[in-house]
Formats: C-alpha cells, structure tokens, sequence
C-alpha cells in the first residue's frame, strides 16, 4: 500500500469519517477571493484573519516543501442527547459544540498521523481549525464536497455539519482528481433561512451579521439591530447548516464525535453569580470558553430577552448585578423587551456609560 493510502487508513480507523487527499496548493483565485472578503470588512472582529493571509495563501509556509494535504472529516450531525430536567435549560447551542471541544479531541488524532508520516521518512503538520489553513478549499478539492451557498462544505454523504482538519505533508500524490462539483443547484434554503440575512451572494458569510459570530466571537453588547435575529441561539447558529436538503438527507451520522446533554442544554444558572475562573474550572474542555462566562451570560439574557421565557426572569434579575458591564447592559435590554421597567431602576446610577443610557432611555420610554 502507497504511504497515501497508508495514512489514509490510518486516518480513518482513528475516527475520522470521510478523508481525503488534495494538492497543498491555494489557487491564485481563491486567495484574491479570500483577500476582497478581508478588504470588504467581513470578518468582523477577527483581526488575525488578516494577519494569517500570506499563510493561507502558501501552506509551504506552515510545512516547508508541502506538496499535499490529508483532509478528515468528521461528523457532527448528532442524535440529539436526552435534555435534563432540572435548572433553566432554554435557548441552543451549535451542534459542533455538544461535545467536549474537538480541538482536543483530534490533536491525538493528528500528532499520530504527524508520528506515522515521520516513521515513513516523511514530514507532516497537522491543523484543526486553530491555524491559518484553507480547510474548506483543500476538502473540495480532495473530492469530499463543495463549498456550499451558505460558504460550509457540504458533503452529499454526510451533509454540512462536519468538522474538518488536516494534515500538510510532502508525499507527491498522483492521480489527483478535479474538485467535487458544485451540487446547490437552484436551492437557496440557507441564504433564505438566514435570520440576519448574513450569507452573501458570492457563497461568503458576513461575520458581522453572522449569529455564530455574535454569540461566540464577538466581544461588547451585541448591535440592537441583530438581536432579534439571535433568537433563541445562546452559543453558535446551525440554521444554514441544518436546512440544507443533502443534511436532511444525511440525518444522524456522527460516529467518533458523542455529545453530552450538559453541553447541548446548559443549565443558564451556571453563567450567573460564579466567577470567570470558576466558569474555566467547570467549562474546561469546551467551546464554551471561547465567548467566556460574560459572554454566555450575555447571550443568555438576550436569548431571555427575545423568548421571555418565564424560568429565566430570576436570571434577569441576577444580570443586573453582574460584575460584567455587558452583562448588565444585555439585562437591561431584556428587562426592555419585558416590559418590565420598574427594575431597571438600579441601572440608572450604573458605572458604566452605555448601561446606563441604556436604562435611561428605556426608563423615559424611548
Ligand atoms: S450560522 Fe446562522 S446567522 Fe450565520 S450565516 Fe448561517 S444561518 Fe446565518
Ligand atoms: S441549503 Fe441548498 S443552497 Fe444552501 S448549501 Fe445546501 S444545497 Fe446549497
């Protein structure tokens, strides 16, 4: 068997679901595609998108003399687990998210194809997601799907939640196939199913409307503009993922990934009244460190806030009193959107200036 094949099969009884192989190489088009999406502004907060640019575009750049790359595939289309019955379980959370973070999960996966590829006197460099690699482009081109309209790989086997990571290496490979077709055709449910009318015409997302970048990245109170359009979203969005006809098709496929109920319905109480090393402590190991406990109970209050969801009004109350200034301007929104003006008293003589402009204006009715 070829070292290809080798690493391959490898690749694939370690977990990963689909895999394939594509040339290490960025076609000039897709980097000056990538480079207007930076220059148009639509990665938002993410500043070192910018910076990582010439190491997307020359992967020889992470893997000297790289020739080729092994893309994983791993579903993350889930049964969804039991939802517990005890605390303050409203609102969703990213199915990518409902497992311990893959990050972790599939380091081991890649440092053993990196151990493998050296003991064939090769060299290797495994991504996920954490470096300045084209994922998407590279599995599109090793045949395992095409970038979809709402800019996710979308796979006809296994739909579009997949979690992606990949191996550069210098193995010459031969025979390499043309990239998968394009399989949309004249849909266009994710582009309508959008809540915040984020996916562009170009199959390109605008973060900055985006609620997966909202809910996780985005640092500050959310723009009023966009809240509604949260909904009940309190970590990530999977709207243009799981509209997608060939996801449908696919339905629960995940094999390696398992989702935890704690994680697919967090109980919001834990976001409140604890610490920011305390919310470490207990969230170690999950997606759910990346917005923070301020963040999570931010979205917290503006998933409450659009649902009014009567388990949550003591959580209202408690945001008030946070020691996150986010925190507390998400409260006075959601107390807002509650009609409930009496309590936003406490807020008027807030620290903090746009809590208390906040309370103002809701209190004077404006
Ligand atoms: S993740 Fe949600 S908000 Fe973002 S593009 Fe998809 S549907 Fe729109
Ligand atoms: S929902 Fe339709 S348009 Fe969007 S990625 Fe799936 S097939 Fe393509």
């Amino acid at each position: 068997m070829s070292a290809p094949d080798l690493l391959a099969e490898l690749a694939l009884n370690l977990g990963a679901d689909v895999v394939g192989w594509a040339p290490a190489r960025v076609p000039a088009g897709s980097v000056a595609e990538y480079a207007g999406w930076l220059a148009a502004g639509r990665h938002a907060g993410m500043s070192y998108l910018e910076r990582q640019l010439p190491a997307r575009a020359e992967p020889q750049t992470r893997l000297e003399g790289a020739l080729s790359v092994l893309v994983l595939g791993l579903s993350h289309a889930f049964e969804p687990p039991l939802r517990p019955t005890d605390g303050v379980r409203v609102g969703q959370v990213a199915r990518y998210a409902w497992t311990p973070d893959y990050h972790d999960q599939l380091q081991p996966v890649l440092t053993r194809l990196e151990h493998e590829a050296a003991a064939m006197a090769n060299r290797a460099k495994g991504y996920v997601d954490h470096g300045p690699v084209m994922e998407r482009l590279f599995a599109a081109g090793a045949f395992m799907g095409w970038r979809g309209k709402s800019g996710m790989l979308v796979s006809t086997e296994y739909g579009a939640f997949m979690t992606l990571a990949v191996v550069l290496t210098d193995l010459p490979l031969e025979g390499v196939t043309a990239p998968h077709p394009d399989r949309c055709g004249r849909c266009t449910r994710c582009v309508q199913a959008c809540p915040t009318a984020a996916i562009g015409p170009d199959r390109a997302i605008d973060a900055r409307r985006c609620v997966s970048y909202l809910t996780i990245e985005h640092r500050g109170p959310v723009p009023d503009e966009f809240r509604p359009g949260i909904g009940d979203w309190l970590f990530g969005c999977d709207v243009c993922s799981a509209v997608c006809p060939w996801t449908l098709k696919a339905g629960p496929l995940a094999r390696t990934l398992r989702p935890l109920p704690e994680l697919a319905y967090p109980d919001l109480t834990q976001f409140f009244g604890i610490s920011e090393r305390e919310f470490e402590r207990r969230f170690a190991g999950t997606a759910f460190l990346r917005p923070r406990r301020k963040g999570m109970a931010r979205n917290a209050l503006t998933v409450l806030g659009n649902t009014r969801d009567p388990q949550g009004w003591p959580l209202l109350l408690a945001g008030r009193l946070d020691p996150a200034w986010e925190v507390r301007e998400a409260a006075a929104w959601a107390l807002g959107q509650w009609g409930e003006l009496s309590h936003l008293e406490a807020l008027l003589d807030d620290p903090h200036e746009l809590v208390r402009d906040r309370a103002a204006r809701l209190w004077a009715g404006g």
